[in-house]
Parts: structure tokens; sequence; C-alpha cells
């Protein structure tokens, strides 16, 4: 397809570079792209067909943030149990869009149940595994035909891990033709991109908008994936969802995704993210939106909740206290930010600071909206609190915790209780 090349980025002295501008796709009434804010979303682990549970973890990552929730539909039955999750959504006031994600049979899933086509917001295609063979693009265009009819934008998303084997042993092949061959790295990175590019312009061929078109090419490994995405920012304009696939279990996931998505979002490339955890044992499905978040926010790029800076501890201060009290303060701020985002409009936008001891907890503390100065071993028992900059009162004695988060109510409810005041 043609494009216009994207204007190139400049380089700030500080911050993200501009944003490179990509077309803008409507998801279900949520903006992506263009000049709209990154999107957070993140997908589910139930089994679809099991409407109760994939209902309650759709409603628990929209609760926790995401904008967008993508639910595997494999089956008949996962098909069948889609209009009826939106609608189980809808009875808690839910509105949240959900995605469709297909291999190998979703033009046979679309075609059988109609009402999932409809309730999807958005179908998300995997070029590498749409089909084999012969029945490769007569099934991709049923795809393409499906979102065409239904108006849904679709996401092309080649995948490292199911990478259309026919197209790399051409590029292969065409590889072995050069006078200075590439090494094998590249031509596959190579050939992920074209996956997505080509399928994105076949799209487009067979009637649906490049509007309507988000792509992705996912990788598990940091510096792959911010080389394919760099290409694909420069060869198009359509809005990109980055994403490292695969990013593991714990601080490793959590680590090489944030590496990843950070370079490329600083260097303004990336319309909606996803950070692809494997969850713990028993942890939450809804870390990884947090940490989508946070990746965000400490970026610079939105906010979505009252950040808390906390020093990390040394042998100034042996007590937890002060680690309680961050963890404390998080949690309640966390808690109370989806009613402060309706009546206290900006509070997102509050910073925080819990500090050890003496050494840097003044200062800091004044940097901070709202900070507090714990006192380190050998200093007076009592801990000043900063407002703005100013020493505004010293907390003593056994309740610290709930006094600050006191103040912390008080100060939101006085900065930004006036917009609901007047709203
Ligand atoms: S603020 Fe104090 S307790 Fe915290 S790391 Fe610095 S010196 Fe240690």
């Amino acid at each position: 397809m043609n494009f216009e090349a994207p204007a190139p980025c400049t380089v700030p002295e500080f911050g993200p570079h501009s944003r490179r501008r990509t077309r803008q796709v409507e998801i279900g009434g949520v903006r992506v792209g263009g000049n709209a804010p990154v999107v957070v979303q993140s997908m589910t682990n139930t089994d679809t067909s099991d409407v109760q549970s994939t209902a309650k973890q759709v409603a628990e990552l929209w609760r926790a943030g995401s904008e967008l929730v993508r639910i595997t539909v494999n089956t008949a039955e996962a098909a069948a149990a889609v209009p009826r999750i939106r609608d189980r959504l809808a009875m808690q006031g839910i509105e949240v869009p959900l995605i469709g994600d297909f291999h190998y049979n979703g033009h046979q899933l679309l075609a059988g149940e109609p009402a999932a086509a409809e309730a999807l917001a958005k179908y998300r295609i995997n070029p590498g595994n749409v089909g084999f063979g012969k029945k490769k693009d007569l099934q991709f265009a049923q795809l393409i035909e499906f979102a065409i009819r239904y108006g849904k934008p679709v996401r092309i998303g080649a995948n490292w891990g199911s990478l259309d084997q026919a197209l790399a042993a051409r590029l292969m092949d065409e590889n072995a033709q050069r006078a200075n061959p590439w090494d094998a790295g590249r031509v596959l990175r190579e050939a992920l991109i074209r996956s997505a590019l080509d399928s994105a312009d076949r799209a487009v061929e067979l009637g649906l908008s490049a509007d309507r078109i988000v792509l992705s090419a996912k990788v598990s490994g940091v510096q792959e994936l911010v080389a394919v995405y760099r290409e694909l920012a420069t060869r198009g304009d359509y809005a990109l969802h980055l994403g490292l696939t695969e990013a593991g279990i714990g601080s490793k996931g959590i680590v090489a995704s944030s590496a990843a998505l950070g370079l490329l979002l600083q260097e303004g490339i990336g319309d909606t993210i996803r950070i692809s955890l494997t969850p713990e044992p028993g942890q939450s499905r809804t870390n990884e939106v947090i940490v989508a978040q946070e990746l965000l926010q400490t970026m610079g790029l939105r906010a979505f909740t009252p950040m808390v800076t906390a020093c990390p501890g040394c042998g100034r201060t042996t007590s937890t206290f002060f680690q309680e009290l961050a963890q404390k303060v998080q949690a309640h701020v966390r808690e109370k930010m989806p009613k402060w985002k309706i009546t206290h409009p900006g509070a997102e936008n509050l910073t925080l600071a819990v500090m050890g001891c003496v050494v840097n907890g003044p200062g800091e503390s004044r940097h901070a909206n709202i900070g507090i100065s714990l006192p380190g071993i050998g200093e007076a028992p009592s801990a000043p609190v900063f407002e703005d900059g100013e020493k505004t009162v010293t907390l003593r004695g056994e309740h610290i915790a709930d006094d600050f988060v006191g103040l912390i109510d008080r100060y939101v409810e006085r900065r930004y209780g006036a917009a609901s005041d007047a709203a």
C-alpha cells in the first residue's frame, strides 16, 4: 500500500521522542494510534467456554486498568460463550472491548457464531497459522471479510513462535542469492516483518480500511524486538501493538518487557502495549496490567495512579516500618484511585515519598507532593511530613501509618476535590 512516510521523530534533550504518527484505529470506543495515549491491554487465561470464570477475570483486568481485554476463541463452545461473557460484563456496568484471539479455525468459528463475530470489538489474526498450504490465502480472506461485514478492526499479529514457514523459506532462498547474504537471524526478522506488513497490505486489497488494522510482530528477545519494531515503524503507518512475547515469569518477565518496550516507547514507537507475564503460582493475572501502567507512568507517558517513591533502606535504618508504610500507602492509593478518578480527577498525578532516614528523607520528601521522612537509627522518634516542599507536621507515636494515610486523603480532597465540586 502507499503511505506517507512518518515525519522523522525529534530528539528532545529530555523525555521521550515525539510519538511516530500512525493511523488511528477505533476499537469498541477506545482509540489506538494517531494522537491517542498509549493504551494498556491484557489477556485472560481462563477457558473462554467457562463464561463465569472468564467474565470474572475480564472484570478483574478491567478494574486493574486494562482498557482492552483479549480472550481466546478456539472452539465452538468458546465462540458461543463470547456474547454471554459480553452480556454478563454489561450487567455489571463493564463495557470493556473484548478482542477475540483466533488461530487455525477463526474463519469457521466466526461463520458458525455470528453473535460472537458481532460481540467482539476486534479480531486478532496470526498470519503464521491462519491456515496452511493452499488454504492459507482463502482462510485469511474469509477472516478479513468477516471483519468488513461486521465493521470490526483486526490485529494482524505475527509471532516468532508461529512464523509463516513458507515465507521464511522463500526469504532464505532469496538471501542465498545475495552477493553478501544476511545472517539467518536478520532473514528471520525480515520474514516476521514481511509477514505482518504483507498481510496488512493484503487485507487492504481485500477491502479492509487501513484505519482498521493494528500490527504486531512479537519476539521473545529484547534486542530482536527493538530491531523488528524500528523496522515496522519505518516501513508503514499502521498502528502498532507492542509486546515481548513469552516474556517469562516474575522479575525476568518484568525486566525484559520493560527494557524492550521502554526503549521503543522512548523512540515514539508503540500505540498499545501488553506485558505478557507468566503469573507466578497463586499470583493475580492483574499484575501484567499494573506493570504496563507503571511502565507508562514512570516514563512520563501517562498517569494512572499516584506513585510512591521509597528508599531501599540501608544500615541507617534496620526497621522494616518504612517498607510496610510504603506498601500500605501504595495499596491505599491504588484502591482509592477508581473512585478518585471520578470524584477527584488529576489525583493520578499525585507523587508520594516514604523515606527511611534523615540522609535523603527530607530532600526526597520535598520533591513529592506529600512525603514523610521516618527516623533512622539514633534519630529522634519523629517523622516530619512535607507537603509541596514545606514541612507541615511531625508525626509521632504508634499511629504514624494511619495518620500519614489520612494526610494523603485530605491533600487529595483539598487539591483535587474542587473539580468534583464544580462538576
Ligand atoms: S534515606 Fe536513609 S535509610 Fe533510606 S537508603 Fe538513604 S540513607 Fe538509607
